[in-house]
């Protein structure tokens, strides 16, 4: 099986089992993992394994909408942030290390955010799509009980360059509903499959997902969360994301191997990964 992690995360808490994370996702099948960033913490992390495997871990970075809010858009913050980005982005490019994705970015109204707080995620949000268009780069976009406010800013500032290259991004750890998937999937993205997937109560996600073009398909672990039935208890890592891989294709009829295959070739297209999928 060739198979890859979409959207993996390299946090300061599991900093000693990172390595031998690499070592299993390896012996799995795993053909990369992109690493996520997203505030300093997680962009350090994912830094630092995308510098030390750079044929197998490839590196998004980007501010993710607890980042925006700390932030904030008061006194040129905003402006402030995104030319520490770019500086960031243009110092790993001269140490060959090269950005793939920006991300995570989005918005999350979940836990009831003020008007203020709203407007930090999308101001943060609308300045990282136009980034990326500037860069040329596709975008690991996190939504959460913000499904209109989200399409909305990427219709206006989401890259039609990109869009048109089938490379605008992908709705990563996707719950939401079938319109929702729809709207998306038509505005150019892309769906990320996570350990959600697997969960007893998740059949309206799981009908929802059979309905959706295989081609727009990623899968994910956003580990070190949501691990994937029949690993629950134990921590999530990349190696993890064969398991949510075995249930779709158990759902859709088909073979693990192919949903793999699928998946990881719609990445490799996405990120524009240097992977030789023939591995
Ligand atoms: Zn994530």
């Amino acid at each position: 099986m060739t198979i890859f992690d979409s959207h993996a995360h390299f946090p300061p808490e599991t900093v000693s089992e990172h390595d031998a994370q690499i070592e299993r996702a390896r012996n799995a099948g795993l053909a990369g993992i992109l690493a996520v960033g997203g505030n300093n913490e997680l962009d350090t992390g994912a830094t630092s394994m995308a510098s030390k495997f750079p044929d197998f871990v490839f590196l998004s970075l980007g501010y993710e909408r607890d980042a925006a809010m700390e932030i904030g858009t008061s006194d040129g913050a905003l402006e402030k942030s995104i030319s520490d980005l770019r500086e960031q982005i243009n110092s790993l490019r001269s140490q060959g290390v090269f950005l793939r994705a920006i991300g995570e970015i989005g918005l999350d109204f979940s836990r009831n955010p003020s008007e203020s707080d709203k407007e930090s995620q999308i101001a943060f949000f609308a300045a990282q799509l136009e980034l990326a268009d500037e860069l040329e780069l596709p975008c690991t976009i996190h939504s959460r009980d913000a499904d209109a406010e989200t399409l909305e800013t990427i219709e206006r500032y989401g890259s039609q360059q990109m869009r048109k290259k089938g490379r605008l991004g992908v709705i990563h750890c996707f719950t939401r509903d079938k319109n929702f998937a729809d709207a998306a999937v038509e505005l150019g993205l892309h769906i990320g499959i996570s350990g959600i997937y697997t969960f007893n109560n998740a059949s309206d996600l799981r009908g929802t997902v059979g309905t959706l073009p295989l081609e727009r398909l990623l899968v994910e672990t956003d580990c070190p969360y949501l691990t994937p039935a029949p690993m629950r208890g134990k921590p999530n890592e990349p190696a993890m994301v064969v398991h949510t891989a075995t249930r779709m294709a158990h759902d859709m009829q088909t073979t693990p191997e192919k949903i793999a295959k699928i998946t990881t070739d719609n990445a490799i297209k996405l990120f524009a990964l240097p992977i030789n999928r023939h591995v």
